[in-house]
């Protein structure tokens, strides 16, 4: 019998370090990377020595070094690169593991489970051994050696169990792992009182790594953490990383069971713990913060990320059907657009039926390696819903697009639904799927509706009517973004205007201010509105920020989330073809508008907001918020104005929220102040690498004319540098959203991007990968400018020797 083991260890097997039963063999051979071993008979031990340079993996895949310490990132084929292995999810075993090294350089040596033993050797050598009573895949594997202090705490599970809890930290950092405790205290309790989930091992471990391709790692009791997502204080970190920092902790301990317990049987299912733990990450984040701020928040990242991805070169279901390189599926589809499929499920369930269905999925798949049809099933038995046509959430790719009119004739209000979901590459022809609105209809006089509605769509064209109604309603659709679909329909901007003063649903409420800005700027991209018209649509527009700017049972997390215009990519993909100058100037000069026409509220605002007192309470984080608001657009309609308060707001700032806040405005700003507080927030936070990735982000995302220019000198200072994800990102990926920097005219930002792209390739082909997609839009993007991003993706192409990862997205790109 022939098994094979992947491996990518770069070398062969040495002929005397292979041992079947304890004894030397050589019946092995290998197959490119592969290990093939062949052998009678069903069970034997075999033992392999491996010898791997941790120091060299620039890639940061299987076991690397990073800062002076040792850990690993298996997910989703590293653990080939440590060993040997039968390197799939579907293959579960029990690990113990035996660390040994130097006791100075290496004195904290952690592995997955419970440590069982440990002990001095020769030479000031130490070691530990660990053992895992779990069985698991091996890409929840992982190690950590270091030189490493811990901030301790315990948690005791519903069942009395006590578990010691460890956020583990360089030396310097302790003091900023407050926050990361009290948010696994948090999420170990939620997922105890929402999902039933109890914790099931004595020590749970959070280990903090700057060199690190990914947000963070759910490996089995031993997570293993970027340090954007552990490290926090008040003078370092903003409101918004504190919340992500909450949100991705939670989000890697609900993988314990959503993942770990039970996990995939192969990559294709990666929705299955991937969509399912995001939905849990979300709905634990809305019980801790504000419920609607976190559900638009999410919105938008779908809008912005999931939206565009899903009408792209890229576009795939929710369960891909195929792959070269797995890695390149961690992608916004598999993560938030399967959130969004399981949250239609408990929609249309309801949230006991759908706890029902995950209680069922939890007992019947525990231990096992289990497919997204396995979930189904569970929820249809669990909660008593039919999901056989629903299932083409699976499998169908592409953003559903729900066209309605609303008719009224007597009494009676008629609503005409006709669903389609557009060609994406390799599905030409779709079937309608059911899609869940929930909807209300206003009265107009009283401003009042008759109870929330959930339709089920489930063909191509339906109508649902109404009686009650003597004058046309108004209609409130898709409340709560019930469904992941665009919405398309003929509607007055008084009745927007209406929903954007009375919707009493909070998502409702926002979507009728966005749609108003959509709407009016869309209609001015295309020309089809003339002095008048477009004078109108921004008087109106400015009407509904003026309430919203003076409503005041509204608070201020709510009405900063409010105030926020719709993101340049998003209204983009409501163009078949986009000019992305043309956006930008359109979308610059309403915000220019805004903030003079409501120049004295924007200041009455910011004063107000001024007096809150700090903390992390709700409403001093809802006064940090409209604060930024207030300077975005006072910068766009009074610059002089804007820079002196921002200068304000910097010096005075006791924190990162307000001093991120006014330095971004700054950055923007053609002002004298601009260099001199760039260079006092470089000098206060030097050596401090989260932060001077802020000052990175900040500076490649401004509005600033010569962002490019900046971007090319950043890309020269000291402190950059190709080796380190975090830095990379926090300078390139911002860069991509400048219409003036990455879509300059002239196609130096795209071959910046390019350029990049093949630096990174060979040294860490993950993350450069990454920013493929920007450059493959090109299709959506006018002419002239789709020319130059496509001749940089072929000079990509033609490159020598690219890496599988980059290769597949760049050829999916020009296909
Ligand atoms: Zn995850």
């Amino acid at each position: 019998m022939a098994q094979r083991l992947g491996g990518s260890i770069g070398r062969d097997v040495a002929d005397d370090t292979f041992v079947v039963d304890g004894a030397l063999s050589n019946s092995w051979t290998m197959d490119g990377d592969d290990l093939l071993i062949t052998l009678p008979g069903d069970t034997h031990e075999i033992g392999i020595d491996t010898e791997i340079d941790p120091s060299a993996n620039s890639k940061l895949m299987g076991l690397y070094a990073s800062n002076g310490m040792l850990c690993t990132q298996c997910e989703a084929e590293g653990f080939r690169r440590i060993t040997f292995f039968p390197d799939r999810p579907d293959v579960l075993s029990t690990y113990t593991v035996r660390m040994e090294g130097p006791a100075d350089k290496f004195p904290v040596l952690l592995c997955n489970g419970n440590e069982v033993a440990a002990g001095e050797g020769d030479n000031g050598t130490h070691w530990a051994e660990w053992h895992d009573p779990w069985p698991k895949p091996s890409y929840l594997f992982a190690l950590v050696a270091g030189n490493l202090v811990a901030r301790r705490d315990t948690f005791t599970t519903m069942s009395g169990r006590k578990v010691d809890l460890a956020v583990w930290v360089r030396e310097g950092d302790l003091s900023r792992t407050e926050h990361a405790m009290e948010s696994l205290k948090n999420a170990m309790k939620w997922d105890e009182e929402t999902f039933g989930r109890e914790y099931d091992l004595e020590v749970f471990n959070i280990v903090a790594v700057s060199d690190f391709n990914m947000g963070a790692m759910e490996n089995k009791s031993l997570n293993i953490f970027n340090t954007k997502y552990v490290l926090a204080d008040v003078e370092t970190a903003t409101d918004g990383d504190y919340d992500a920092i909450e949100g991705v902790i939670g989000h890697e301990y609900f993988h314990n069971w959503s993942g770990d317990r039970v996990t995939c049987r192969d990559w294709f299912q990666l929705s299955l713990k991937e969509g399912f733990t995001v939905l849990r990450d979300q709905l634990f984040s809305a019980d801790m913060g504000s419920e609607p701020v976190k559900r638009i928040e999410d919105v938008r990242v779908l809008r912005s990320v999931q939206f565009p991805e899903d009408s792209g070169p890229l576009a795939h279901p929710i369960r891909p059907d195929s792959y070269r390189e797995i890695s390149n599926f961690y992608t916004a589809t598999v993560y938030n657009k399967g959130a969004e499929v399981l949250r239609m499920m408990r929609t249309m369930a309801g949230e006991e039926r759908f706890r029902q269905g995950t209680d069922l999925y939890f007992t019947s798949h525990d231990g096992e390696a289990a497919t997204c049809e396995d979930f189904v099933k569970s929820i249809e038995q669990g909660a008593g819903l039919d999901l056989t046509q629903f299932r083409l959430w699976y499998s169908q790719a592409g953003t559903p697009k729900v066209h309605l009119t609303l008719d009224h004739e007597g009494d009676t209000a008629t609503l005409r639904f006709a669903q389609t979901v557009p060609p994406t590459p390799g599905q030409p022809d779709k079937k309608p799927m059911p899609i869940p609105l929930k909807l209300a209809l206003f009265d107009r006089k009283t401003g009042k509706h008759h109870g929330e509605q959930l339709v089920i769509l489930n063909e191509a064209q339906q109508s649902f009517s109404f009686d009650g109604f003597a004058e046309p309603p108004v209609l409130s659709v898709n409340r709560g973004f019930s469904a992941p679909v665009a919405i398309e329909r003929e509607v007055s901007s008084e009745d927007l205007v209406f929903l954007a003063e009375h919707d009493d649903d909070p998502f409702a409420r926002y979507e009728a201010m966005q749609d108003i800005v959509v709407r009016h700027l869309c209609a001015t991209l295309a020309g089809s509105l003339d002095d008048a018209q477009r004078n109108s649509g921004r008087q109106a527009i400015g009407a509904a920020f003026s309430a919203v700017l003076g409503d005041a049972k509204l608070d201020d997390l709510m009405r900063g989330e409010l105030l926020i215009l719709p993101g340049e990519s998003y209204l983009a993909e409501q163009m078949l073809i986009a000019d992305p100058a043309a956006i930008r100037a359109e979308r610059e000069g309403l915000k220019a508008w805004l903030g003079q026409t409501l120049e004295s509220q924007f200041v009455d605002l910011h004063e107000r907001a001024r007096a809150v007192p700090g903390g992390t309470s709700a409403e001093a984080k809802g006064a940090r918020k409209v604060k930024s608001q207030a300077l975005v657009y006072l910068a766009a309609g009074n610059p002089g104005l804007a820079a002196r308060t921002a200068s304000a707001q910097y010096d005075a700032a006791d924190n990162m929220t307000d001093r991120q806040g006014a330095l971004m405005v700054l950055t923007s700003l053609q002002t004298p102040g601009r260099t001199h507080k760039l260079l006092d927030f470089y000098n206060r936070f030097k050596g401090n690498a989260l932060v001077i990735d802020k000052w990175f982000a900040l500076q490649a995302s401004s509005l600033h004319p010569n962002v490019l220019e900046h971007v090319k000198a950043l890309a020269k200072h000291p402190d950059f540098t190709l080796k380190n994800p975090n830095r990379v990102r926090s300078l390139y990926m911002p860069f991509t959203g400048t219409a003036q920097g990455f879509h300059a005219a002239s196609g130096e930002g795209y071959r910046m991007i390019a350029d990049l792209i093949l630096a990174l390739d060979p040294l860490n082909p993950q993350t450069a990968a990454r920013f493929v997609p920007p450059l493959g839009r090109w299709r959506r993007i006018e002419p002239g400018r789709a020319v130059l991003m496509r001749k940089e993706l072929e000079r990509i192409a033609a490159a020598p020797k690219l890496s599988r990862d980059t290769y597949e997205q760049v050829t999916r790109s020009l296909d």
